[in-house]
Formats: structure tokens, C-alpha cells, sequence
């Protein structure tokens, strides 16, 4: 399927050999199109490379000669500059790309000379931020009166809420525009140009070789997200977080929803402000959101509706747009993951009947954190019968959960000596022993032994050093990642109304 919105890939090299290799690679990748940046060559013969070029590239080009006052690294003679643009388009190019601040002399001097099948893109870059809504129309409308055939204009995201206005821009146009927000935070412009009308993106052959901040891999696009399935129609789903790059949730959401055909796309939003973000991506155009650290305790604030256990744990991991009123409802998938894997590890088996009770009633059952999956897991425990003990590193966060849900607190100190029974539960739901700082662990081993089933929420690594000391003290473990897998399952059911295809779940996470 084509997509609608074109795969372009950077092409920069020091010699015109190196370009034709890198256009090959272009093609095997997937890209629909290639951007000689001239100004990276650093031997250039214009007469005789252009037409070389051109003759060998296996896709249609796109020449950029770009200045050093606009970003490029050209800094020769400007009139040399736009005589070669003009050889490229002479010799066959499909697409040239001249600066708005050369533009109207550029388009002036090839009236009447341009090959019918050469489009000129009229480009502005913005490396500071992203202007109004209103100024980048003005600026759409000041490109096109040059006569470009294709507007493009580049700004920088400061905020992800910036990208919003391109693609209000890019929606609304009568002509082509190329509209990309640069930057880790404008990464969501580079990927939802089918569904936002955008021309065309920028896809790199390999990771970190960029010619602009915060451009992807063409595999990326293909593989990652489904880039050539997008369209007006496609459903925006994402995980919210700061940081979020490290995020497996858009290749286990995007592989699944590609598996049952369903129209969706799932991508990371690096949020700094949650509440700026939801009323910016208010339309049921974004459809669902995960949400992560840190800010799942103020995305419940922006909730109209939120699910009455996710509003006693006080922190929401799940977020619906209803499609019938785009009211934002809460939920918290967390506690049911992670309250679940222990289920099935008490009792051994892959679901747990809970019409025979949970083997969770009557133990004790020791959290160590206060935070967000702190809360998921004291308040699930309490929901089963156990007798909650809340362990943290600020006391008074511990104090303040035990009394919600109806538990006891101690400091994180008293945990090693704290042992009132055996056949304990233990789970820790800090950070406390995640990669990189695998070495660290939240209990001394030797105290260990008072407990039948250690959990951790940390999933990188997958066996945490508490819970390799913890199996060799006896205890049963379930790692972070089971947790991971029974919260993904409840979020993809509630995203798609569909039932999660947990085989494929679990053969995605294994291999990555
Ligand atoms: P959070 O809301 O920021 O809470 C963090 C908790 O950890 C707080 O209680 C904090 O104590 C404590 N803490 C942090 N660093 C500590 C340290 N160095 N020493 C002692 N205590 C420390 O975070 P969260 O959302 O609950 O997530 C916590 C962990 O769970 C993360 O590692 C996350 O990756 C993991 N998690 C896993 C899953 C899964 O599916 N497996 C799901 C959610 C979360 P203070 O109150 O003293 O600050």
C-alpha cells in the first residue's frame, strides 16, 4: 500500500561515489525519494556530478544546496549556488529546493524554463521554536506567492504541543506543504504526516546520521510504526512520559494492531506540561494514551471521568478519548498486571480463579515505595484481603498510604529486621536495582527468607538483583516484565475493544 505521505532520505557524503552508494541503500530501505545535500560534498564538479548523479540514482531526487545562513554547510558564492540548482533542474532533477529568502529571484529567472515534471519546494527553517498558528499561515501564504509548487516549512519544537500547529498547517493547506517540527519533542510531526496531509518526511538510512534534529530511520517509520498504513482516518494512541525514547509500548501496540489490521498508530509523546498536552490534543483524532513517569499522578487531574480504583490508587496509566464526547476517562491497568502475575505465581499456574479466593487473602504483603505503581500494587493487595505494610524511603508517604488503604508503615531501615511471619510478600515498586545501577537492591538477602513470593517492578534487567538473591533465599519471583505484559494486555483492550493478543504480546517483548 502507498502511503500518502512521501519517504524522503537525506543523502550526504563527501564524494559523489559515496551519494550513489547511500541512494542505493535508500531504495533497499524503503524510501520513495532522495535529498542530495550538494553542500555536503566536499569534491563537487557541477557539470559533470549532476548529471551523474542524476543518472544514477535508482529514485527520484530532491537537490538541496543549502547555505550556511540557513542552516546548510555552504558558504561559497551565492549566484555559483543557484546556478547549479538551476543545472540540476535542467538535467532531469525531480525537486529542488530553494530558500524562502532567495526564492522570488530563483523562481524569477526559470519562468518559462522549468521542466514540467521539476517541482520547486520553497523551504524556511526555524532552529529556535515553532510561531503562532497565525504567523506560520502567513508564512505559508508568503512561500506560496513566490510560485513554489511545494511549501515546506521546518520549525523547532520547544514543547510537543508546538507540533499541534503544524499540523493545523499542513491539515488545512490547498497546496503541498512539507511541515516537520525538528527536535526530540517534534518527533510526532516526522511520523503522523499521512494523517495530517503532510507531503512528505525525512527518513534516515541509519540511526544518528541526520540532516536535521530529531529525524527517525526509514526503518523506523516502515517497521516501527506503520508509517505506509496511515491515513486521515488512522486513530493517534501514545505513551506519555518524560523520558519516553526507551519505551517498548509502540512496538508491542504498533506490531498488535497491525496484526488484526486495526487503524491505529501508537507513538511516544515526550510531555513536559500533561495538562498543556491534553488540551492541545484535544480532538478524538488521539484517541488513547499510556501514560509513564512522571506524570501519572497529574494526568489523573485532567481526567473528566476517572475509574473509581484508579482515583483510590490517585494515579492513572490508561487514558480514553469517549469517541461520542472526546471526554478524557482514567483508569489504572497497573494494579490489575501487576496483582494478577503475583496471583499466578502463588498458585502456580498462568490464571488464577478468583472465585476460589485469592491466595493473597490473610498474607502479609510488604510494598516498598509510595509512588505511582506503589499505590497500584498496595491498593490491588488490600482489594484481595492481604494485610497491607507500606516501606518507603520519605516515611510520610508511607504513613499517608497505609492509611488509605488500611495498612501499616515502616522506613525503608526497619524493612531488613521487619519479619512478624514468614511466607511474606514483598514487592518492590522503586527504581531501586534498575539498569544501570543493577548492583543495587532494596533488602539485604539474608532478610530474604521470611518471604514466600518476591515481585519487582523494575523490568530492566528482567531478574533484578532482589529477585536473584530472593529465588536463592527459596522465594518464589515474578519480575517486572509479567506485570508489564498484564497492564499492557488490559490497555490494549480498552484501546481497541478488542482482545489482546497476548501470544504475540509475549513474543514481541521476548525478543526485544
Ligand atoms: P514514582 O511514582 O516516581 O515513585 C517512585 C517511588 O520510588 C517513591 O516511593 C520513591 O520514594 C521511591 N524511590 C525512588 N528512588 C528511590 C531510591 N533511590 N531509594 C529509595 N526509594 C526510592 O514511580 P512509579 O511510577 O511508581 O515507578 C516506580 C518503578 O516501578 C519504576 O522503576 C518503574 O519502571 C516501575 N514500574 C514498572 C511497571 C511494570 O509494568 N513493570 C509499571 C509501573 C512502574 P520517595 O517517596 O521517597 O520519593
Amino acid at each position: 500500500m502507498n502511503s500518502l505521505t512521501l519517504i524522503c532520505a537525506p543523502v550526504m557524503a563527501d564524494t559523489v561515489q559515496q551519494m550513489v552508494t547511500l541512494m542505493i541503500k535508500s531504495k533497499e530501505c524503503g524510501a520513495d525519494l532522495v535529498e542530495i545535500r550538494l553542500d555536503h560534498l566536499k569534491l563537487f564538479n557541477p557539470l559533470q556530478d549532476v548529471p551523474f548523479i542524476i543518472n544514477n540514482s535508482p529514485l527520484p531526487t530532491l537537490f538541496t544546496y543549502r547555505p550556511k545562513w540557513e542552516g546548510g554547510e555552504y558558504e561559497g558564492d551565492e549566484g555559483k549556488r543557484l546556478d547549479v540548482l538551476r543545472l540540476a533542474m535542467e538535467r532531469g532533477a525531480d525537486y529542488i529546493d530553494v530558500e524562502l529568502q532567495v526564492a522570488d529571484e530563483f523562481i524569477n529567472s526559470i519562468t518559462g524554463k522549468k521542466p514540467e515534471n521539476c517541482k520547486i519546494i520553497v523551504s524556511s527553517h526555524n532552529y529556535q521554536s515553532t510561531p503562532s498558528v497565525e504567523d506560520l499561515g502567513n508564512l505559508a501564504v508568503r512561500i506560496q506567492s513566490t510560485g513554489a509548487d511545494i511549501v515546506k516549512i521546518a520549525t523547532t519544537a520547544v514543547d510537543v504541543t508546538d507540533v499541534a500547529r503544524m499540523f493545523h498547517i499542513t491539515a488545512s493547506s490547498q497546496v503541498p506543504v512539507i511541515g516537520l517540527v525538528m527536535g526530540e519533542r517534534g518527533l510526532i510531526s516526522r511520523i503522523l504526516g499521512s494523517k495530517f496531509g503532510g507531503y512528505l518526511t525525512f527518513g534516515t538510512i541509519e540511526p544518528g546520521k541526520v540532516s536535521a534534529p530529531g529525524q527517525p530511520t526509514i526503518k523506523d517509520l516502515l517497521d516501527l510504526y506503520n508509517f505506509r498504513h496511515i491515513r486521515p482516518d488512522t486513530k493517534v494512541f501514545g505513551i506519555i512520559g518524560k523520558p519516553v525514547g526507551h519505551s517498548k509500548s509502540p512496538l508491542l501496540y504498533n506490531q498488535s494492531f497491525k496484526s488484526v489490521g486495526f487503524n491505529g498508530v501508537f507513538v511516544p509523546f515526550l510531555v513536559d506540561n500533561v495538562r498543556n498536552f491534553f488540551e492541545t490534543y484535544s480532538s478524538t483524532d488521539f484517541a488513547g494514551f499510556s501514560c509513564t513517569i512522571p506524570h501519572k499522578e497529574a494526568a489523573l487531574q485532567c481526567c473528566d471521568e476517572v475509574d473509581p480504583v484508579a482515583k483510590s490508587i490517585g494515579a492513572v496509566n490508561c487514558l480514553i478519548k469517549r469517541p461520542n464526547d472526546g471526554k478524557l476517562l482514567g483508569y489504572n491497568t497497573d494494579y490489575i498486571g501487576a496483582i494478577t502475575a503475583i496471583e499466578n505465581g502463588l498458585t502456580g499456574t498462568n490464571f488464577t480463579d478468583v472465585r476460589s479466593g485469592s491466595p493473597l487473602a490473610g498474607k502479609i504483603f510488604v510494598v516498598i515505595g509510595a509512588g505511582g505503581a506503589g499505590k497500584a500494587l498496595a491498593y490491588g493487595a488490600r482489594e484481595k484481603g492481604a494485610r497491607v505494610v507500606i516501606a518507603n524511603r520519605t516515611y510520610d508517604r508511607a504513613r499517608e498510604l497505609a492509611n488509605v488503604v488500611g495498612g501499616d508503615a515502616i522506613s525503608l531501615s526497619e524493612l531488613e529486621s521487619f519479619h512478624p511471619e514468614d511466607s511474606m510478600i514483598l514487592a518492590n515498586t522503586t527504581a531501586i536495582g534498575m539498569h544501570p545501577k543493577v548492583d543495587e537492591t532494596p533488602v539485604p538477602k539474608h532478610a530474604l527468607k521470611h518471604y514466600s513470593l518476591v515481585f519487582d517492578a523494575v523490568y530492566t534487567p528482567k531478574i533484578t538483583r532482589l529477585l536473584r538473591e530472593a529465588e536463592e533465599a527459596g522465594a518464589i519471583i515474578v519480575n517486572g516484565l509479567e506485570m508489564f505484559i498484564g497492564q499492557a494486555y488490559e490497555q490494549y483492550e480498552r484501546f481497541t475493544g478488542l482482545p489482546a493478543p497476548k501470544e504475540l504480546f509475549r513474543k514481541i517483548l521476548g525478543e526485544h
